[in-house]
């Protein structure tokens, strides 16, 4: 049974609303992580929680629960000038900046129009209900290594 410090392996399908396919773990090449770590978006962590092997379940999940509401915030015109100028800067590209606080963001540049670069630091899920199609394939206790890095490791795992 699923439970805090399980290490699981999944297969899952995942479409939007409109029954677009998102993304995809086959059984073959299955997506492991371990639970209650974070390592999958809240609400499908919490759906998991308690099923066992080769179950299956539809989770239908509210942007709150997967990747969040869209930050306008993080949606920011900037001009070319601010990038390296080897760069060559383009839609899709994706970097980290510093915004000051000493945290680190993640962008993407979603738009370009002449000088200006419009990036998005929102994850692209941002804002999306996820209906997820999901499998257990297989459960098994962490280790204490996988424990006190707080990810699954192996086939499927965080690599180092
Ligand atoms: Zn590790």
């Amino acid at each position: 049974m699923i439970k805090a410090n399980s290490v699981v392996e999944i297969s899952y399908v995942l479409k939007n609303i409109t029954g677009e396919e998102l993304d995809r773990a086959d059984a073959k090449e299955p997506l492991v992580y371990l639970h209650g770590s974070g390592q999958i978006v809240p609400g499908l962590e919490k759906a998991l929680d308690g099923l066992t092997v080769g179950t299956s379940k539809e989770v239908s999940l509210p942007p709150q629960e997967g990747y969040g509401e869209i930050d306008p915030k993080l949606k920011l015109k900037t001009d070319i000038s601010i990038f390296p100028q080897d760069v060559d800067v383009k839609v899709g590209m994706e970097f980290s900046a510093d915004l000051g606080d000493g945290k680190t963001q993640h962008f993407r540049v979603a738009h370009i129009e002449k000088n200006d670069v419009f990036i998005d630091g929102n994850h692209p899920l941002a804002g999306q209900t996820l209906n997820f199609s999901v499998e257990i394939i297989s459960i098994r206790k962490a280790t204490q290594e996988e424990l006190s890095h707080g990810h699954a490791h192996g086939p499927g795992g965080h690599k180092h």
